[in-house]
């Protein structure tokens, strides 16, 4: 665990935002994912919820061919953000094999997770810390950061 590692990595890069941030995440991105296999994890999937915007919960209720009242009576709570999120967690959705049941019509925030390939990077600094104790691809991806950028 880099709990205090992750920690300095986001004070540093908050004081002095670094130039091409973006550039460099998207690259480790790129690089970590290629060796990272999702399907050996799922971990995102199992212990934390997506947010669940109306879209969302349009598709993915036309998808199960259930009214959107109905999913989020049977799926989702609001959470203290005011978004809905899922009641329970493991994801209902996830499956024994790791795979999405609905993974054509996931959520937004599914589809952009970990969010490490997001333009403006440094305003998110918090979330990525969070995640950096849920995925082994955010983890991996500081500790290249790290090294580049300190
Ligand atoms: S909807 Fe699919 S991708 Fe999203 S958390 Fe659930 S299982 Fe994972
Ligand atoms: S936690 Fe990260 S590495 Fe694991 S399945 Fe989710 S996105 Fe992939």
């Amino acid at each position: 665990m880099r709990k205090k590692q992750n920690r300095d990595l986001m004070n540093h890069i908050s004081k002095r935002i670094p130039a091409h941030l973006d550039d460099t995440m998207q690259s480790l991105h790129n690089e970590v994912f290629e060796e990272v296999d999702c399907l050996t994890c799922a971990n995102c999937c199992r212990t934390t919820s997506p947010i669940f915007q109306s879209k969302d919960i349009d598709r993915i209720s036309k998808r199960l061919r259930i009214r959107p009242v109905q999913m989020i009576e049977t799926y989702l709570k609001i959470d203290e953000d005011g978004d809905y999120v899922l009641k329970s967690s493991p994801c209902p959705f996830l499956q024994d094999d790791n795979r999405c049941n609905i993974y054509d019509d996931r959520p937004t925030a599914c589809r952009t997770y970990p969010h490490t390939d997001r333009k403006k990077f440094h305003q998110l600094l918090d979330l990525t810390y969070k995640n950096s104790f849920i995925c082994p691809a955010v983890q991996k991806m500081l500790i290249k950061l790290e090294n580049i950028v300190k």
